[in-house]
């Protein structure tokens, strides 16, 4: 009894060979390459961080936009505000002047005493100086007012200015939040159907954050052997991770491989921190790269087994025919030097082709 349990297939493999027997049609057999849609939930998710990072550059160049606006505005305003209390300064002894003027008593001749004086050779000149102060005093009146009005002017487009920028900064505010619950939706249906598919998430969800595709761009900033664990994907293939779109998209590979082979891939070795190629390099030099510079380090690399380390084996053929789909490729000077059949690298750009 013991034994024939031995033959039974775990359901996973059972449910597999049930479904292989039963459908025949094409879109059942994508379905069973890509059992979750990952690779559909996986684009669905780049194209959500893509909107999000636009809809986010939009609103922080139209604050930056409406910042500008409002230091010029603020600037004008106060320009104006000097001009004013300038044109007041200037304004102050001429209309004093004046106004002396007018409040003298004038004579029966109908002349002003003061200057109708003895000298009549400062009659001329004075009667031109008041003139001259009447004019200037109307100008700055007039000024003054010109000024007050565009003052005026200025103040209302202030508030417009910040009335309407309140309005769309809150606009593209409430759309940013909208396309980051969405992209944060998708990115837990990505999470659960690779949890589905065997990728372990820990009780603190760090591996689960690593997993994110949002986040591969941020774990491309760290230095080659450096990222930091939470920020790595871990693959079904247990003890190795990689970068979380190289993950995802491996484990869309995986899926495909094991519809042809019946196993999953074998992986020898995925990221490598710095320690790790430092160590590979100076027990087998030659062998790997100088340390820093693998892609290894990247949470780019894998190297597999099972097959596909031998050049032109079945396994190997059917990585180099499908991986592209994938993003996963072997690189040109793995096919000579060094000779490396077993290293295989992912590049974001050939995934996203159609
Ligand atoms: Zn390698």
């Amino acid at each position: 009894m013991a034994m024939t349990s031995l033959f039974v297939l775990p359901d996973k493999a059972q449910a597999q060979v049930d479904t292989q027997a039963e459908d025949r049609s094409q879109t059942a057999k994508q379905r069973r390459q890509d059992p979750s849609n990952l690779t559909e939930l996986r684009k669905e998710a780049e194209q959500a961080a893509k909107k999000l990072e636009d809809a986010t550059k939009a609103l922080e160049k139209r604050q930056a936009t409406a910042k500008a606006a409002r230091d010029q505005l603020t600037t004008k305003l106060r320009l104006l505000r000097e001009a004013e209390l300038q044109l007041g300064r200037i304004r102050q002894p001429v209309s004093e002047l004046a106004e002396l003027l007018y409040e003298q008593p004038v004579g029966a001749d109908g002349v002003v005493p003061f200057l109708s004086g003895d000298a009549d050779t400062d009659m001329l000149p004075a009667m031109g100086s008041v003139n001259y102060m009447l004019s200037v005093r109307q100008q700055a009146v007039e000024r003054t007012s010109a000024l007050a009005q565009q003052t005026e002017i200025l103040a209302g487009e202030a508030q417009e200015l910040r009335a309407g920028n309140l309005l769309a900064e809150a606009q593209l505010a409430a759309e940013v939040d909208l396309l980051r619950k969405q992209s944060d939706k998708i990115v837990k249906s990505l999470t659960a159907a690779l949890v589905k598919l065997g990728i372990k998430i820990d009780k603190v969800g760090r591996a689960a954050l690593g997993c994110n595709p949002l986040r591969a761009a941020t774990a491309g900033n760290y230095p080659n052997g450096l990222i930091p664990r939470a920020m790595l994907c871990p693959l079904q293939q247990k003890g190795h991770s990689l970068r979380a779109d190289a993950t995802i998209a491996f484990v869309s590979l995986n899926e495909a491989y094991k519809q042809t082979f019946g196993r999953p891939i074998c992986v020898t070795d995925a990221y490598r921190n710095l320690t790790e190629q430092q160590s590979i390099y100076y027990r087998r030099p030659g062998f790997a790269a100088v340390p820093g510079r693998s892609n290894h380090g990247l949470g780019l690399a894998v190297d597999l087994c099972g097959g596909v380390e031998r050049f032109r084996s079945a396994e190997f053929n059917w990585m180099e025919k499908n991986g592209k789909r994938y993003g996963w490729f072997h690189p040109d000077w793995a096919y000579s030097s060094p000779f490396e059949p077993w290293h295989w690298e992912y590049d974001p750009k050939m995934d996203k082709l159609p």
